[in-house]
């Protein structure tokens, strides 16, 4: 087992740091070491500021709750002084962020450190991080596996044990379904818990950004300090922030915790079941009480999101004109031909399925059949969680019907590709949180372990009930102290 600094968690190494064992400048080399020596296997990483993160190291202020520690980023939360891509060709190499998101200058604020850009599935669309223009990211627990997406380069870098933590976000999975599969745990916020200004809009009305980590309390750390009100979105709540890993009491004695029918029907694998059944039965154990609960709309979930992600999509992926950024094409002989080929060139296929997608259902005639019903579903379903959670504290199920698939396996079928979802997509629809935590282990066709994941959904603004639940959880199990080579 690997005992480099890498492989800790933000608490251990805090400690460590207080006692003066270690300095913020050994936290940073090390895993600036780790990625040479392990990323290139992987492909998490797409750059990586040394420099920048090491001169931030030697001036750390290690009071701070997340002093000295670095962070690895999804290339699509705008750093100042780096490239962001969206792991997309048409921002490759032409973009450089001229501005700090909310969270980056939260996190700065809070001592950590902004180590390096994370590959993802581009502007966020995929399943598997098969989509990025720029690389494949494999799975730290089988080569053969994607690692999940969009967060597929969070959630690897964090398994692999090249990041301590990571950001991601998750606009219908993107947090959890790849901490899932790298047996990591990803925490998606409530809608308007965290500030998305200077996260690039995917859909606005379904984005967040989360954090990817180790355990529980790592994300109660790194929410501690990202959460809240921030007069540059206008969607972020003015809301009072609790203190999440104050609330991590491990007592979770006469909670109540729905499992909802829909979400235990055939599809699902039935190794990733069982776990799921066992890791059902510790809550119980630990003083939970399991209740049968129904959502009746589930089954709408998948084809509701498919448009309002979409439409919004189309209306968010405009600005990408290739005037104001973005790479041009060469010697267009008009404007319109400028937009074209340089859209047509910068975009990968699932980006231009999307648009074209997206555009339909908007479109005058096809408006009222498509968007304006799918707006009318989402309500549904967002009832269907009010009315859940006036039973229940928590939700619990899979967070994904299947471990890590392999690379190539889905690439060219879309819809099953979109099933990977299922189970996380409707969190996003009814602005609640959610998050996956390692729950056990089923055998890949080579013998390698591929982790399955346990996801808990908690009412909105209720981060600290799930987190709460998790914590619980990882502290009376070890599946998330598990690693890929161990
Ligand atoms: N996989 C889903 C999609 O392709 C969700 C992506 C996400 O959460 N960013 O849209």
């Amino acid at each position: 087992m690997s005992t480099s600094l890498s492989a800790l968690t933000i608490r251990q190494l805090r400690s460590d740091l207080k006692t003066g064992h270690i300095s913020p400048v050994d936290i940073v080399n090390d895993v600036i070491d780790s990625i040479k020596n392990k990323d290139s296997e992987v492909g998490a990483y797409l750059s990586i500021n040394s420099e920048d993160a090491i001169k931030r190291a030697q001036n750390a202020d290690i009071s701070k709750p997340l002093g000295g520690i670095p962070i690895s980023i999804k290339d699509l939360i705008n750093v100042e002084g780096q490239p962001c891509s969206c792991g997309s060709k048409i921002l490759k190499d032409s973009y450089i962020s001229t501005y700090d998101a909310t969270v980056i200058k939260r996190l700065k604020e809070a001592g950590a450190i902004p180590l390096g850009r994370v590959n993802m599935d581009e502007f966020a669309m995929g399943s598997s991080t098969e989509n990025s223009g720029i690389q494949i990211t494999k799975n730290p627990w089988d080569l053969k596996r994607i690692p999940g997406g969009s967060s597929g380069g969070s959630a690897a870098s964090v398994a692999n044990d090249t990041a301590i933590a990571s950001l991601g976000s998750d606009t219908g999975g993107s947090i959890r379904q790849p901490a899932s599969f790298c047996g990591t745990v990803g925490l998606k916020p409530s809608y308007g818990r965290v500030s998305r200004y200077g996260l690039v809009a995917f859909a606005s009305s379904l984005d967040q950004i989360g954090p990817i980590t180790k355990t529980s309390e790592d994300a109660a750390i790194i929410l501690n300090a990202i959460a809240g009100k921030d007069q540059l979105d206008s969607t972020s709540l003015d809301s009072e922030v609790p203190n999440y890993l104050q609330s991590l009491d491990m007592n979770i004695k006469g909670l109540r915790i729905g499992m909802p029918k829909e979400y235990f029907t055939d599809g699902i694998n039935s190794e990733v079941l069982s776990c799921i059944h066992k890791g059902i039965e510790k809550l119980r154990e630990l003083g939970a009480e399991i209740v049968d609960i129904s959502l009746p709309h589930t089954e709408f979930a998948v084809s509701t999101y498919y448009i309002i992600a979409t439409a919004e999509a189309s209306a968010n992926l405009a600005r990408f004109d290739a005037v104001r950024y973005g790479n041009r094409t060469t010697d267009p002989t008009n404007i319109i031909e400028h937009y074209r080929k340089s859209r047509a060139e910068g975009f990968g296929e699932e980006v231009k399925r999307r648009i074209i997608l997206g555009t339909y259902v908007l479109s005058s005639g096809y408006n009222d059949a498509y968007y304006v019903k799918a707006q009318k579903v989402r309500t549904l379903i967002r009832n269907d969680f009010t009315n859940a959670f006036e039973k229940v504290d928590a939700i619990v199920s899979p967070t994904a019907p299947t471990a890590a698939f392999k690379i190539g396996e889905m690439s060219n079928n879309p819809l099953q590709m979109y099933l990977a979802d299922i189970f996380t997509i409707a969190a996003n629809l009814a602005g609640i949180c959610g998050i996956s935590t390692p729950c056990g282990f089923i055998e890949g066709d080579t013998g390698n372990k591929l982790p399955v994941g346990l996801q808990i959904l908690g009412p909105a603004l209720q981060e600290a009930t799930i987190l709460k639940i998790s914590d619980a959880f990882e502290k009376s199990t070890d599946w998330h102290k598990k690693k890929p080579l161990d």
